[in-house]
């Protein structure tokens, strides 16, 4: 392998300049080249591609966003567009590329892969739903957001006795909304994954109210309804409740990375580079159990993320 390249593509997340700097300094350690392919799939059949130094990664380790920015791109979708990628990747002398980004950036890979390109993956997605690995890169970020905005909100909740709902991101996958309603205590989460009853959820909120306890914290996944929508299916049901809805949008998806999301981008990163010049390709890169993985990125594409029913179920005995 003597020039590879990395693009980010997608939904950006927290950590993806941390896996970009990690991509560049381990393929320049190795003397290999690295491009920088900006906008994603966008910038490849465009060609804005650049050639990265050791220095065009400096300062970024901390930084949210993406310094090679990220796009949408229709084009890419059609055969006839991937074909024109890899032509392009094959006109620059690119023998490999590692992509960054959710589950339709890691089908573009895939697709890259089949016609012939050496392609490694890495989960930069802050929705943690890639299967294949225990956390993307992103996800620790969000959820530690959401548990700062949740704590905010506690304290002025509890100060005029109300109630919150509080809508995260997560259409398909829960786990932002799970994960952040176990570390922020919250009395209900509402998931894709779980069907949920609102009489229950309404009735719970009236007995603990009842007992005493005056204010309650709802997190609901975007999947599965807009916030609004469920407070106003409380208060059909309990009218002396009345929560109040903060929705947190793209809040979530911003900010510095995490300690840990920042050491996660960087062992992927640099996993992914090796693994390319061992002379493996069509991988998708993940950490299980502590050690760096690479799954058939086939696989991955076409597996749907476990749920974590054993951190689920402990949100309900927890949230009494
Ligand atoms: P996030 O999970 O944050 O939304 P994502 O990577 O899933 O990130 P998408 O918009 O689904 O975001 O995909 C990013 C880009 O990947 C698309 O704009 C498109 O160019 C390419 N892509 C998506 N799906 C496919 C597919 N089935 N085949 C080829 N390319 C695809």
């Amino acid at each position: 392998v003597k020039r590879i390249a990395v693009l980010t593509s997608g939904g950006d997340s927290q950590g993806m300049n941390a896996a970009v700097r990690a991509v560049v300094r381990t393929a320049i350690y190795h003397g290999i080249e690295v491009y920088g392919i900006q906008r994603g799939y966008h910038g490849l059949l465009n060609k804005d591609l650049r050639k990265m130094d050791i220095r065009s990664v400096g300062d970024i380790i901390q930084r949210g966003g993406t310094i090679l920015q990220s796009a949408r791109c229709q084009e890419f979708r059609t055969a006839e567009g991937q074909q024109k990628g890899a032509e392009i990747l094959r006109e620059f002398g690119i023998d490999g590329l590692i992509v960054i980004g959710g589950d339709g950036s890691y089908q573009g890979a895939n697709k890259l892969s089949k016609l012939g390109i050496k392609t490694m993956g890495l989960p930069g997605t802050i929705d943690n739903d890639i299967s294949f690995t225990d956390y993307t890169i992103g996800f620790d970020t969000a959820v530690s957001i959401v548990v700062d905005a949740v704590n905010k909100l506690r304290d002025t909740m509890s100060s005029h006795e109300r109630s919150s709902v509080v809508e995260v991101m997560g259409r398909h996958c829960g786990d932002i909304a799970l994960y952040a309603g176990v570390a922020s205590g919250a009395e209900s989460i509402l998931l894709p994954e779980v069907p949920f009853n609102l009489d229950e959820v309404a009735d719970r909120m009236k007995q603990n109210f009842e007992n005493g306890k005056r204010h309650s914290i709802i997190l609901v996944a975007e999947g599965v309804g807009k916030g609004d929508d469920i407070a106003n299916g409380i208060v059909e049901r309990c009218p002396s409740i009345e929560p109040r809805v903060t929705v947190l949008g793209h809040i979530q998806r911003g900010g510095t990375p995490t300690a840990n999301d920042r050491i996660l981008a960087s062992r992927l990163g640099d996993f992914a580079v090796r693994r390319l010049m061992e002379g493996d390709s069509g991988k998708g890169c993940g950490v299980i159990k502590g050690e760096c993985v690479a799954t058939d990125i086939d696989l991955v594409v076409n597996t749907k993320k476990e749920f974590n029913q054993e951190l689920y179920d402990l949100s309900c005995r927890l949230s009494q």
